[in-house]
């Protein structure tokens, strides 16, 4: 699978997650917590949100 097609697979999965459409948290595939319209994995501290999205960042992780 080329970096681009991952990229595009990620980008699904998150726009996915923060539709609501799915749950699982894309780093550790836990349950996540919807709110302030973004989602934010209380087992590994992962937050997604649409400004990642609008960034092209597609992650963004904040750690600790
Ligand atoms: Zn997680």
């Amino acid at each position: 699978m080329s970096v681009a097609a991952l990229n595009r697979t990620l980008e699904q999965e998150l726009l996915a997650l923060l539709r609501g459409a799915s749950l699982e948290c894309l780093v550790c595939g836990e349950f996540v917590l919807h709110g302030n319209g973004c989602v934010a994995c209380p087992e590994c501290g992962a937050q997604f949100g649409p400004a990642a999205a609008d960034t092209g960042a597609l992650l963004q992780l904040q750690t600790g």
